[in-house]
């Protein structure tokens, strides 16, 4: 059950130390909240830990303490194999990047997630799908085990992945134990107007740029159901745009009245596509994303397609075919 994996998680935690705690590629709010809410754990229980992404952790939740702690593996190599580690919010090993080099041969993983496609890829699993934000999971970790590790850091990581990942409480994950947990960590003096100023409601300049040209490739089929985006190299380049200003842009054609599935096509390198999906009705993004060999959730999910732009677009719009024939 729940309460046993989380006990079991407190276990693996309390016996070990000198943990290498990770997250997925391009990191989300709940991702960085996460890492860092692990980190002020540890911190708490005076255990070493070494914070690692496979590149840069978005500017947006720079805010959070202890976020220039997290090692950027494109910057800055890490030289040292990891025994224990705990991935928090990654659904298959996939999406932990190009990470591997700092496992050691007898790593033991600690597994900590809320998709329900996750592919249970640790010796220790914590998945409970029901959770709107891995950090709900970590925050019954804290309340049930570690409850006096909670303090204003630990809090202000674990709501800013709540806040994120709940569309700053809009999505259909929003449940009363989700406004429960927001209601007890606001209780450590945190500012909602300011964490979400700054992870929802800042756009940068270049996010301006890329959105100026990209909703020029907006597209519709199936009787306007479906919206796609797309946004190539050129421009990206273009734009001067970084990977932080992208995001955020698979919401424009997600929002447009009628919309059942909006569609974000980002061209990553010649012959690479990442592809985001947002469901706005009852079909399910995560099916159509594992088709594809990637995952996520019933309305948000994503995957990499190798080829062009426009096969990317043709693939898909042919897989939704069967949903809106
Ligand atoms: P986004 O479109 O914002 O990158 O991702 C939306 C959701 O889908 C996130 O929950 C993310 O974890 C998941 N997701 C995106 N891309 C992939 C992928 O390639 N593989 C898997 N398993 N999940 C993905
Ligand atoms: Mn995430
Ligand atoms: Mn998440």
């Amino acid at each position: 059950s729940y309460q046993q994996a989380l006990a079991e998680a407190s276990r693996f935690i309390k016996a070990n130390d000198h943990f290498l705690v990770i997250s997925h590629v391009n990191p989300d709010g709940d991702a960085t909240g996460s890492v860092l809410a692990v980190a002020h754990l540890l911190r708490h229980l005076g255990k070493s830990f070494t914070l690692v992404n496979e590149g840069p952790s978005p500017q947006r939740f720079s805010f959070l303490k202890g976020f220039d702690g997290i090692i950027n593996l494109a910057e800055q190599p890490v030289n040292h194999r990891f025994r224990y580690v705990i991935a928090v919010d990654v659904a298959d090993e996939e999406r932990f990047g190009d990470i591997g080099h700092l496992f050691a041969e007898n790593v033991e993983l600690l597994n900590i997630d809320h998709h329900p496609t996750n592919t249970r890829f640790g010796q220790v699993n914590v998945i409970y799908p029901e959770a709107a934000s891995t950090t709900e999971i970590l925050y019954d970790l804290c309340c049930h085990h570690f409850r006096q590790a909670l303090n204003q850091d630990l809090a202000e990581a674990l709501y800013t992945g709540l806040l994120t990942d709940t569309g700053g409480f809009r999505y259909s994950n929003t449940t009363h134990k989700v406004m429960e947990m927001a209601a007890d960590l606001l209780k450590f003096n945190l500012e909602p107007a300011k964490i979400a100023q700054h992870s929802l409601e800042t756009i940068t300049m270049g996010h301006v740029r890329i959105l100026k040209i990209a909703l020029d490739t907006l597209t519709f089929a199936y009787e306007q159901q479906v919206a796609l985006m797309a946004v190539s190299l050129d421009a990206i380049k273009q734009a001067q745009a970084e990977r932080d200003d992208i995001d955020g842009l698979v919401g424009y054609p997600s929002k447009i009245a009628g919309v059942k599935v909006g569609v974000l096509l980002k061209e990553m390198k010649e012959g690479e596509v990442k592809v985001s999906l947002r469901s706005k009705d009852t079909v399910n993004v995560a099916e159509i994303a594992q088709a594809f060999g990637g995952g996520g959730h019933a309305k948000a999910a994503g995957f990499t397609y190798r080829g062009t732009l426009d096969e990317a677009k043709k693939a898909l719009l042919a897989k939704l075919e069967e949903v809106f024939h």
